[in-house]
């Protein structure tokens, strides 16, 4: 713009000094042309005086035409030529009809321009008439003026020269000048200016457009606080990608579950976040409109499941939105689950084979009679096995049912609770020569009543189960030091070996099957301790020496 000025000011500088300068020359042209005429006519009107007054006129007209650059020529009355200073008389034809001689001999005095047929020359005449009626008439050559002006020419120039140099500058300061306010607009504050009246419209414009704007960064910035908000407290991974899956926003959670590094990656393609082809792939498809699903298994064992949303703008793809779940638990879920049922299915052949097996030799009659009641011993016990196992089975599975909001919660007080499972299992101990012992005091925690009664019970039994004869169970029940219950089951039984500990609380898991089965185990005690104590957010815990005896104990927060 600042140039756009400037030219045009120098543009409109070259023109008016052109202007002014053939302006110039015209007027000087014809003021010279004036001045001359009015010249030639007042020397004319010397010479006639002088002419008047002399007797030898010839003489006279010829001394003139000498001493004078002007031509000087003598006419009669009639138009006949007396004398002529640059041509001969006698060689010109008749002037009267010349329009110089003619207004002279009508008005005393003439005048005219015109080609000279003399001479060739653009030629000012000027006529004046003698009391004899003669005509005394003097001429000038028009290209005297027109030399004169082109002397002027180069001085003209120069002046031309130094007013358009003159006039640049000052374009250039007049420009920065006008130009400077402009530079100097505070847009941020636009009413504050103090420019041009013709700008107001400009800033009131302004003005409005950046309250619009404020207003909208404003509802923009509160919209990506409560979006950043909301992915960052999300326990699932969301990844919103572009048409050419560069990362738009990626929530910590997807960056943890793809187990990318933790950096910002906004603005990075997908393939380098994770380096997967599947996914690439997968993710190519849902940019272009299709919904895609898949699953992804991470090198630490997590399961992942991924779903790809496409992002459409007027029904045009312009991305996708990822979803990343972490569904290594449901994995683990179902890998139990399926271990469970074959486990069961196999826990449960066993008896009822055994029970099968009986049952048909009694019923082809190949039993004696003297072993029917023996073979109907085994089945009983089988039997009684088969329930065992059908009723642990049936509580484990209540307690996968059952969801931590629909539990009942109360204050269960564990002395007592420990007192009743030590009743009831006496009878067992006193057939085991085992003495059974409870101490401790009264303490309280918040659980659900009949799941602890039922955790104290197993530990006690397998305490009794698992000991040799003349050997002790001591059941203590306290306040632990950190808060809550504690509850702890000690024995001098066969105990543990270290390697087996972490494995008796596996679902059918049982050190020595033989010995289970002889004491009526299940394989399913511990696992249901181990499953209360998890509801109850119990650490459980146990400390075993082969062939010593081992304690339990599980720590119930308050
Ligand atoms: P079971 O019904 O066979 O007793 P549990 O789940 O209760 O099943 O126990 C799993 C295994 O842990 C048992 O088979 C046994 O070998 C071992 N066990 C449990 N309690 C004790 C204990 N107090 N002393 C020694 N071994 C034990």
């Amino acid at each position: 713009m600042k140039n756009q000025i400037y030219l045009r000011m120098c543009l409109l500088a070259l023109v008016t000094c052109a202007l002014t300068f053939w302006a110039t020359l015209a007027v000087s042209y014809q003021t010279s042309l004036t001045r001359m005429e009015t010249e030639t006519l007042r020397q004319a009107s010397i010479a006639a005086a002088g002419l008047e007054q002399t007797s030898d006129r010839p003489a006279y007209l010829t001394a003139i035409g000498k001493s004078d650059r002007s031509r000087v020529t003598w006419i009669s009355a009639d138009g006949e030529v007396l004398f002529d200073s640059n041509a001969d008389p006698d060689q010109m034809e008749n002037h009267i009809d010349r329009p110089e001689v003619q207004e002279a001999l009508h008005a005393g005095e003439g005048g005219s321009t015109r080609t000279s047929a003399t001479l060739g020359q653009q030629t000012y005449y000027a006529a004046i008439l003698l009391s004899d009626g003669s005509v005394l008439r003097l001429s000038n050559a028009t290209d005297i003026v027109t030399s004169d002006l082109y002397r002027a020419i180069p001085p003209l120039i120069m002046i031309a020269a130094a007013v358009l140099g003159l006039s640049m500058w000052f374009a250039r300061r007049l420009t920065a000048h006008l130009i400077a306010p402009i530079n100097a607009l505070d847009l941020e504050q636009p009413l504050e200016n103090d420019i041009y009246e013709e700008f107001s419209p400009l800033l009131g414009k302004i003005h409005t457009q950046n309250a619009q704007i404020e207003q909208q960064m404003a509802l923009l910035r509160r919209r990506q606080i409560e979006f950043d908000a909301i992915t960052a407290n999300m326990s699932e991974g969301l990844v919103v990608l572009d048409d050419h899956l560069n990362i738009l926003s990626v929530n910590a959670a997807a960056v943890s579950l793809l187990g990318a590094a933790q950096r910002a990656w906004t603005g990075e393609n997908l393939a380098a976040f994770r380096r997967d082809p599947t996914l690439n792939e997968r993710a190519h498809a849902a940019a272009c409109g299709t919904k895609v699903s898949m699953e992804l298994q991470n090198a630490d064992g997590t399961h992942l499941q991924l779903y790809l949303n496409p992002v459409e703008v007027d029904e045009v793809p312009r991305g996708c939105v990822l979803l990343v779940l972490d569904v290594s638990a449901r994995h683990v879920a179902e890998r139990r689950r399926r271990e469970f049922t074959a486990n069961v299915s196999h826990e449960l052949k066993t008896p009822l084979t055994s029970i099968s097996g009986y049952a048909e030799m009694i019923s082809l009659g190949l039993a004696k009679p003297a072993d029917v009641k023996g073979f109907g011993e085994k089945i009983h016990k089988e039997a009684g096995r088969l329930l065992s196992l059908v009723d642990d089975i049936m509580k484990l599975s209540r307690l996968d049912e059952s969801a931590a909001s629909t539990l009942l919660f109360e204050s269960v007080e564990l002395y007592a609770l420990c007192s009743e499972s030590v009743e009831r299992l006496r009878p067992m101990a006193d057939g085991k020569q085992v003495t059974l012992s409870l101490e401790g005091a009264p303490v309280c925690f918040q659980g659900v009543r009949q799941m602890v009664s039922e955790a104290v019970f197993n530990l006690c039994e397998n305490a009794i189960k698992y000991n040799r004869e003349g050997g002790h169970v001591t059941v203590m029940a306290n306040p632990a030091p950190t808060g809550g219950a504690q509850l702890t089951v000690s024995d001098t039984g066969i105990g543990i070996a270290p390697e087996e500990q972490e494995r008796i609380f596996e679902r059918f898991y049982r050190v020595d099957k033989s010995h289970s089965n002889t004491v009526g185990g299940t394989g399913l005690g511990l696992a249901i301790v181990k499953h209360i104590c998890e509801i109850h957010s119990a650490a459980l815990s146990v400390d075993s020496v082969c062939g010593q005896g081992s304690t339990f104990t599980i720590r119930f927060p308050s």
